[in-house]
C-alpha cells in the first residue's frame, strides 16, 4: 500500500515523525510520504526512524505548501500543493517556507486575541510553544478542547473556527505557480492536494489545472477523503487527458483528524511516475 500523504507534529498532526514512520510501517504501508505543512523539520527524524523497519518500506520526503489559485472565475481560492522531493536547501523554499510560518502565527496570534476577548481562555504561549512548528488552526482546536469550549478538534472547525466567521482570520499564501516552479527549480515534483475539497470552500475550474499543467505541476491528489465519487472520476479524466500523476491519500493528521493511515492509496505505476520526474532528495530506504 502506497500513502503519499501523512502529517506529524512537525506541523498540525500528533504523532512524532518517527511514530509517522514506524505506524505506517506497521500498517502495511510499503511506501509513505511524510508532508507536513510548509516545513521539512520532520524529515531528519523521520529518516532515522528509517533504519528500524523492514526494507520493503520506503520513505519519500515532502511538504504540503500553502498557496492560493486564481479560481478561473475571475477570484481566488486557497490551495494545498504537495512538493515531493525536492532539495530542502534551496534558497526558495527555505525562504517561502519560512515567510508561511511567520504569517501562520501571526494569523493564530489574530484568531487567537479575538476568542480571548470573548471569554475563551485558550493560552496563546501554550500553543505558539507547541513545537516551533508551523501553526495551524487544528492546533487552537486542540486548545479548545482542552478549555471545554468544544468535543472534538472537528467541532471546533464546524463552529469557532470556520471559515468566514467571527473569529476567523486569512494568512497570505504564496501564488502556486510559484510554488509550483520552485519545487520543480529545486527537483521536485509538484502535487495539488485535494483540489476539489467542495467542504472546506470554493474550488477551481477545470481550465485551472490545464493551465498549471502547462507550467509544471506534476499531478493531482484525487483519491481523498474529501472528493465526492464523481468528482474524482472527472480528476481522473482531466489527469489522463493532460499527463498528470493521480495519487490517493489518507491526509492522516493522528488524532486531530479520524482518517487512519493508507485509508486511501496510490497505484504503483503512478508512484513510479512521480518518481521518475524527481531529481532533488532522495527516496530512504528501510533497514538503513
Ligand atoms: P489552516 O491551515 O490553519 O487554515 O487549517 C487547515 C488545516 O486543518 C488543514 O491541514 C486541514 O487538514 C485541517 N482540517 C481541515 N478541516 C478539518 C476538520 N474538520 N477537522 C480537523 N482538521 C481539519
Ligand atoms: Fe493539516
Ligand atoms: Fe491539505
Ligand atoms: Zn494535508
Amino acid at each position: 500500500m502506497i500513502d503519499l500523504h501523512l502529517h506529524s507534529n512537525a506541523s498540525d498532526g500528533t504523532d512524532d515523525p518517527a511514530d509517522v514512520v514506524r505506524l505506517a510501517a506497521a500498517a502495511d504501508v510499503t511506501t509513505l510520504a511524510l508532508t507536513d505543512h510548509d516545513t521539512t523539520a520532520g524529515w531528519a527524524p523521520a529518516t532515522a526512524a528509517m533504519a528500524a523497519v523492514p526494507a520493503s518500506v520506503r520513505l519519500v520526503r515532502g511538504a504540503e505548501f500553502s498557496t492560493t489559485a486564481p479560481d478561473g472565475r475571475g477570484g481566488h481560492v486557497s490551495a494545498h500543493l504537495l512538493g515531493y522531493l525536492f532539495d530542502p536547501a534551496h534558497p526558495a523554499i527555505v525562504a517561502d517556507q519560512e515567510r508561511l510560518r511567520g504569517e501562520r502565527s501571526r494569523r493564530i496570534g489574530v484568531m487567537t486575541e479575538r476568542l480571548r476577548a470573548d471569554g475563551y481562555d485558550v493560552d496563546p504561549a501554550a500553543i505558539a510553544a507547541r513545537t516551533g512548528a508551523p501553526v495551524g488552526r487544528p492546533h487552537l482546536g486542540r486548545a479548545l478542547v482542552e478549555i471545554g469550549a468544544v468535543d472534538s478538534v472537528g467541532a471546533a472547525f464546524d463552529s469557532l473556527l470556520a471559515k468566514g466567521g467571527k473569529y476567523y482570520e486569512p494568512k497570505a499564501d504564496t501564488p502556486i505557480a510559484d510554488a509550483i516552479a520552485m519545487i520543480r527549480a529545486a527537483g521536485g515534483v509538484a502535487v495539488w492536494a485535494h483540489p476539489w475539497a467542495r467542504l472546506r470552500g470554493d474550488v477551481i475550474e477545470p481550465e485551472v489545472i490545464a493551465d498549471l499543467a502547462g507550467r509544471g505541476l506534476g499531478g493531482l491528489e484525487v483519491d481523498h477523503r474529501d472528493h465526492e465519487p464523481g468528482d474524482r472520476e472527472r480528476l481522473r479524466g482531466i489527469a489522463a487527458e493532460l499527463g498528470l500523476v493521480v495519487t490517493g491519500s489518507s491526509d492522516y493528521h493522528g488524532a486531530n483528524k479520524t482518517i487512519p493511515i493508507a485509508a486511501e492509496t496510490t497505484a504503483p505505476d503512478q508512484l513510479e511516475a512521480l518518481l521518475a520526474r524527481a531529481t532533488g532528495a532522495g527516496v530512504v530506504t528501510g533497514g538503513q
